[in-house]
Parts: C-alpha cells; structure tokens; sequence
C-alpha cells in the first residue's frame, strides 16, 4: 500500500537517509543528512519518536520527558522443545504461547511466523529483555537461524499523559509521534499522519493565500483558519 501511495504521488524519495539537523533559516527549513546531503523544505515534518534519535534542531525545539517501553523482538528458525514445555510432542504446543505479567518469565510470547514442514517452523518471540544463546537453547531443541531486534516499541504510559505538541515551533514543523501518547499502533499512527496532513493543507495553504491577497490582518485571523 505505502509503494502504491507513493508511485501515485509526484514525490521523491530518499530512503536509508539518516537526518542529522533542522534548521530553520527565513521561511526554509534546511535538513541536513549523514550522506552530507543538504535539502530547502518550506515544511518539515518529524514521522519518528524523538526520545530515541539524535537529531539536532535549530533552535532547539522542547517536548516533554517520555521514556519508550522497549520489546525484544527474536526470530527464529527451527522447532520448539515440547519438554520445556510440559509436553509429549511438538505439535501439542499451540501456535501461540502467551504469558502473563511476570518479571520470571523469560518471555511474553511465541507465535509461529512461517511453517515450512513439520520440523522447520519460524517462530517470533517477544520479551522485555534480550533472549540470550542459553535461554533460546532451552526453548528450542533446534535452532538454524537466530534474528534479534531491540525495538523502542511504545510510550511508557503515565496517566495524566503529557502531550508533545503536533506543531513544534509554531510555523511549518510538525510532529506525528506526539500522538502516540494517547495511542500507539499503525492504525492510530496513520491516522496521526493523516491529520498532520490536514493541518499543513489548512496552515500551509490558507497562510499563502491570505499573504498573496494580503488579508492577513491578525494573529487571530490565522488561528481561526487553522482550527
Ligand atoms: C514489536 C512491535 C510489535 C508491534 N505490533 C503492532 C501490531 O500488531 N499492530 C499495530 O498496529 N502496531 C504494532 N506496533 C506498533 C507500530 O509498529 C508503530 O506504532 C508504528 O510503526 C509507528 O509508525 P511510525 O511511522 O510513527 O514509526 P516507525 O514505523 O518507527 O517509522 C519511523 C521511521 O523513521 C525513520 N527514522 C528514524 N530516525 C530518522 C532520521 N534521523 N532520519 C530519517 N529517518 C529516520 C526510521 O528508520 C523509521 O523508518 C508494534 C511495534 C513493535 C515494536
């Protein structure tokens, strides 16, 4: 669906580009990446959570402290041991083990990814810490292929919930993730993205036509647009 969107929209993309910087200099937002490239944007947008990238703002812009709940995400290829889990035989594991809340749980849960046969299966394990070598040579009888992946999965959810702002300094910078205090999934993120897109439509937009009919008479005139 996203390379669909995409071929569909007149734009260029530069993937596997890391942004180091974002300055604001007169009506411009430039953005500089690791590969030296340097980009003009008139907007900018921030599609990832700040807590965890190094990217640094001129001037500097402020979000509240917000800590990401980490999940460990562990793929493997081979087959579970039915005796670690109090079974006769590997088909008896159903195809998705979930635990509860135990910090003496090595894991939270196992689901099967991909069944090739009978004897090779990829498994997808998450757990609130790394799954070492020994813990995994327990669980599987097994193992041809061991993929580990340490991801900031979701906010460290506090009620009250403090709100990072969508607009971050007030002109043409924007930031999607604020949302994902209240939630976070693709869905809700998608529908974030979506939101941030009305907002520059009806920001961006109705500020160069006011400027180019020269009706922008008032800083109340311009939040009226934008609500
Ligand atoms: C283990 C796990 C399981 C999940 N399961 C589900 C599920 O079942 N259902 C569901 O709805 N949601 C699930 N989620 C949540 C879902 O993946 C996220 O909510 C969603 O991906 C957030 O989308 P995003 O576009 O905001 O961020 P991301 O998908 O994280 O995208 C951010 C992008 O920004 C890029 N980036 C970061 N820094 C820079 C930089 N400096 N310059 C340029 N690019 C940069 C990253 O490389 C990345 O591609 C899960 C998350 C995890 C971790």
């Amino acid at each position: 669906m996203a390379a669909g969107l995409i071929n569909h929209s007149d734009v260029l993309l530069h993937l596997n580009e890391e942004i180091k910087s974002i300055s604001y200099q007169e009506k411009f937002y430039e953005l500089n990446s690791t590969m030296g490239n340097s980009y003009l944007c008139e907007v900018t947008v921030v599609a990832t959570p700040l807590e965890e990238v190094n990217i640094h703002f001129m001037p500097l812009v402020s979000v509240p402290d917000r800590k990401l709940q980490h999940t460990h995400v562990t793929f493997v290829r081979g087959l579970l041991n039915p005796v670690c889990f109090g079974l006769q035989a590997v088909t008896d594991i159903p195809e998705l083990v979930g635990t509860i809340e135990d910090p003496n749980l090595p894991f939270s849960s196992i689901s099967i990814l991909k069944r090739y046969n009978e004897k090779d299966i990829t498994y997808k394990l998450f757990s609130r810490k790394p799954m070492t070598d020994a813990l995994l040579d327990n669980i599987f009888s097994m193992r041809k292929d061991t993929i580990r992946i340490d991801w900031g999965a979701y906010p460290f959810y506090r009620a009250p919930e403090v709100f990072a702002p969508f607009i971050l300094d007030g002109q043409h910078l924007y930031y999607v993730n604020a949302f994902e205090n209240a939630a976070s999934t693709m869905e809700t993120s998608a529908v974030a993205a979506e939101n941030v897109a009305r907002l520059i439509l009806s920001r961006y937009f109705s500020e160069a036509s006011l400027s180019s009919s020269n009706l922008r008479t008032s800083t109340e005139e311009v939040l009226h647009v934008d609500l």
